[in-house]
């Protein structure tokens, strides 16, 4: 079963595809701001109570060519930024990791999910490029799994108490956490 997956996600790379769940052309809840909302497919973290079971198959959703998103994205003038959503991008790394350089050479904003934790990314980035690539173009990034007994209602942004919205340039700059309140 591994080797069908890493087969598959070196042929969308070859055809410079993303596989994506699903779009959401213009969200406000995924972040500030009108926002176009990435939903990766592909998840290994199995949080309990995870709300989009159905973006887990890393061979399931859908491709789309790359360059398309990218360009689509920048015509539309109304947008203030994208998210990358999930399943998890990280897990996708080489195709987000394109989405994310391309887009923030435009100075596109760009919030990503991810069911890892930033100390974990920082400390894997040098052994996964990819990684690097994300975290080095990703303004902000909303970390770990999502725990159902830490649940709360008004959380702005995240499901769980233990995720932080973390701003990702300050954090690398100063080599220390730094969150984002909302
Ligand atoms: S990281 Fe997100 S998509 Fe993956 S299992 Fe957890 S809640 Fe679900």
């Amino acid at each position: 079963m591994e080797k069908i997956t890493v087969k598959k996600m070196e042929v969308d790379r070859m055809e410079n595809k993303i596989r994506l769940a699903g779009i959401l052309k213009e969200s406000l809840v995924n972040g500030p701001g009108m926002r176009r909302v990435f939903f990766s497919q592909g998840c290994s973290h199995d949080c309990i109570g995870c709300f989009n079971p159905d973006t887990h198959d890393f061979n399931g959703g859908f491709l789309w060519d790359r360059d398309e998103l990218i360009k689509e994205v920048l015509d539309n003038p109304l947008l203030k930024g994208v998210t990358f959503s999930g399943g998890d991008p990280f897990e996708q790394p080489e195709a987000f990791g394109y989405m994310a350089e391309n887009l923030k050479k435009h100075g596109v904003n760009i919030w990503s999910y991810t069911g890892y934790t930033f100390e974990y990314l920082v400390e894997n980035m040098h052994k996964k490029p990819y990684w690097e690539i994300m975290l080095n173009s990703i303004d902000v990034l909303v970390d770990g799994k999502f725990q159902e007994e830490l649940k709360e209602d008004n959380l702005k942004y995240r499901g769980s108490s233990n995720q932080r919205i973390i701003d990702v340039r300050k954090s690398l700059a100063n080599k220390t956490v730094i969150t984002v309140s909302y």
